[in-house]
């Protein structure tokens, strides 16, 4: 099969969603997306969900392909009603974590529905003949925005999913209604506590100056940083390299990949090819996470 492989980079892509999440394949699918991309390594962070890790794990194994667990958690960071939103990305790179840190992601599914009730309302309200049921029969584990987002364009009320959040799910849309997150920092102690690692998810797309909280939210426990990243410009790239550097932090990267989700972000090479993730990237996590366990 070594005409599938391409050049040595990329090697690996630690940032990605599934249909357990809102991702467009399957877990299975993706194991097979990432061999035939030359992965070596891939980490499905699903949102607020391990069940795409959970189902990926067999396909894995058998096809050799190095499976990472981790989720991605949607947080605010500082007091309403100014809180910012952040992504955490948290991964358990030796092992998946155990009850009680799933459990805690089921209060955030339910916070979710809790969401998604009432953007199906205030959608209603528009005008729009949409009900939350056709919504989640396009997801299975989480229903999100970008659900909302196919429904509406299927039914030609958008054209695209761009669109629809523009116009309508965004923040500024006309049927945004935000999500009631976890404060950044019960987070990272979550993650801490359950022995993985805290990083925040593609720090270029925050809203508040990173530069001026690290020190504080390393004093927290946040371990790590995601410099490289299909939403980085090379210049943040280098910009969050420098920064992990000076605060001691590890480095995280990946796609972010969603399938037809988020159209033009491909597997391991991001945007354009304007990601490669070193594999010491990867290691860097293992070692860390060694250090932890012991
Ligand atoms: P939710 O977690 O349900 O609030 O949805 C958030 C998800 O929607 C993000 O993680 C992205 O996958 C997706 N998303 C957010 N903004 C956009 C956008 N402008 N276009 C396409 N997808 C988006
Ligand atoms: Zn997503
Ligand atoms: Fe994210
Ligand atoms: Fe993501």
């Amino acid at each position: 099969m070594g005409w599938r492989r391409r050049a040595a980079v990329p090697v690996i892509d630690l940032h990605t969603h599934t249909t357990e999440s809102d991702g467009s394949l399957t877990p299975e699918q993706l194991v097979l997306a990432a061999c035939e991309a030359g992965l070596e390594a891939l980490a499905i962070a699903d949102h607020d969900t391990l069940s795409g890790y959970d189902r990926a794990r067999a396909s894995a194994a058998q096809a050799g392909l190095d499976l990472v667990c981790a989720v991605e958690i949607s947080t605010r960071f500082g007091a309403s009603p100014r809180a910012r939103s952040a992504h955490l990305l948290a991964y358990f790179p030796l092992e998946p974590p155990g009850a009680e840190f799933r459990h805690w992601l089921l209060e955030a599914q339910q916070r979710r529905r809790v969401r998604n009730e009432r953007l199906a309302q205030r959608l209603r309200e528009l005008g729009f003949d949409i009900t939350l049921e056709e919504v989640s029969a396009l997801a299975r584990k989480l229903t999100g925005r970008v659900h909302f987002a196919r429904v509406l364009v299927r039914k030609g009320y958008v054209r695209s999913i761009a669109d629809a959040f523009a116009l309508y799910l965004g923040e500024g849309g006309r049927a945004y209604v935000p999500l009631e997150k976890v404060a950044l920092e019960d987070a990272i102690a979550r993650v801490n506590a359950a022995g993985g690692l805290a990083c925040l998810a593609h720090p270029g797309r925050l809203k508040w100056d990173l530069r001026d909280q690290l020190g504080g939210l390393r004093a927290m426990g946040l371990a790590g940083l995601e410099a490289y990243s299909s939403e980085h410009t090379p210049e943040q790239t280098e910009l969050y390299l420098g920064m992990a550097r000076a605060w001691d932090l590890l480095v995280t990267g990946g796609s972010d990949f969603h399938g037809d989700g988020k159209p033009g972000v491909r597997l391991g090479t991001g945007r354009d090819g304007n990601l490669a993730v070193p594999r010491e990237v990867l290691e860097g996590l293992r070692a860390a996470a060694r250090g932890r366990a012991r």
